[in-house]
């Protein structure tokens, strides 16, 4: 298979490969989109099976940072990259000041971050060698955790949806949460505290324990958190958590919560709204993090301090994004993540004209 004959391949601006003998660097940064800006999005360290993977991955991620940017009303375009390797043995300075250059040769059309496997501390190893780095610590710039802030948009979010499904606040309302790290668990405080029931499962046991301890959750088993009677399905763990094996024993009306790419297909989406349910497309209600990012870039780009106002006015805004991608697919009588794409889309078209 060939670059452009990838299934992930969308008019992808530029795919740059880069690599460095000394310090075993091989990286792909993938530029989907600059229409609405220089193109945002992490690096992630994986022990890829193969290049032809890593292209993948690289190709996907990178468009669906331009369809999440688009979406959080950023003025940013959508990029990722990949590096090649182990995260657990493979980290050295060296491959992280190479990983730099790459960005630099990218020349400004793509902004790098924290994702998987990769640390703040590695983010300053590049940063010796390019300013297009976010996501570091110590500066008046500085986003720290975007967890709370992504948590805040789920939680607008879930609140949203219950009103539209259910016509009531959520007081009362059981929302079942998979995973509680950093997005759930703040999830699970903002949650309590509007007077929702939780019942949460997780592999991480002081982690349940802790939430539990606060919130007064039910503890459930990975497995049958797919079968509790509850009004909300809350993903927050990995990606493919509604698959068609999970979602005819799911027993509420509304998934929406933090993680990524929580359709296991776009089918399933199909599926799940036939079924008449209300799903928050994942990479609208999740935004929050990348906001918190551009804060960061802004930043950056202006020697500003961070604008925490300024986040708070597009988290508000992302509320309402969220609000009309529900509106027009009862409008339309189409499934949310088809009308969320087709939004995105619009936007970076708007972009390109304007
Ligand atoms: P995290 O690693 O802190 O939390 C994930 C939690 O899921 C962990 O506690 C882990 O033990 C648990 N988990 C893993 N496998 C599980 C399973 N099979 N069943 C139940 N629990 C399981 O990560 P996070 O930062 O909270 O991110 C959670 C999700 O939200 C990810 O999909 C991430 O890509 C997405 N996301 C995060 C942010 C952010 O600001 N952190 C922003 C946008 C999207």
């Amino acid at each position: 298979m060939t670059l452009f004959d990838s299934p992930s391949f969308e008019g992808h601006e530029g795919v740059h490969a880069f690599s460095d003998p000394a310090s075993g660097l091989k990286t792909i940064i993938a530029v989907h989109s600059t229409t609405l800006g220089p193109a945002a999005g992490g690096c992630r360290m994986w022990p890829y099976e193969s290049a032809e993977a890593a292209l993948e991955d690289a190709l996907k991620l990178s468009r669906a940072m331009s369809f999440k940017n688009a979406m959080a009303g950023l003025d940013l375009g959508g990029g990722k990259s990949v590096i090649i390797g182990d995260a657990r043995k493979d980290k050295t300075p060296q491959l992280f000041q190479a990983f730099g250059r790459a960005v630099e040769r990218v020349g400004g059309r793509y902004w790098t971050a924290e994702d998987v496997g990769v640390s703040p501390a590695d983010l300053e190893e590049a940063r010796k060698e390019t300013r297009y780095v976010a996501g570091l610590e110590g500066h008046k710039a500085a986003s720290g955790d975007p967890s709370p802030v992504t948590a805040e948009g789920v939680f607008r979010g879930v609140r949203l949806c219950v009103e539209r499904a259910y016509g009531r606040d959520l007081n009362g309302v059981t929302v079942a949460i998979q995973g509680v790290g950093h997005v759930g668990a703040y999830l699970a405080d903002k949650l309590h505290a509007a007077g929702a029931r939780l019942i949460i499962t997780d592999v991480n046991q002081p982690a349940l324990d802790a939430v539990a301890a606060r919130t007064g959750a039910r503890v459930v088993a990975p497995d049958a958190i797919f079968d509790v009677e509850a009004e909300v399905f809350a993903p927050c763990a990995l990606g493919g958590a509604v698959s068609f094996d999970t979602l005819g024993r799911l027993k509420g009306r509304v998934v929406a919560g933090g993680a990524n790419n929580q359709l296991a297909s776009p089918e399933v989406g199909q599926a799940l709204f036939e079924k008449g349910m209300l799903y928050a497309p994942d990479y609208v209600i999740n935004g929050g993090g990348i906001i918190n990012v551009a804060a960061e870039i802004r930043g950056l780009e202006s020697d500003s301090a961070f604008d925490q106002a300024w986040v708070d006015t597009k988290l508000d805004t992302l509320a309402l994004t969220l609000a009309q991608v529900l509106d027009r697919a009862v409008a339309e009588g189409r499934p949310t993540h088809a009308v969320a794409n087709e939004m995105a889309r619009e936007r970076i078209a708007a972009g390109a004209r304007r």
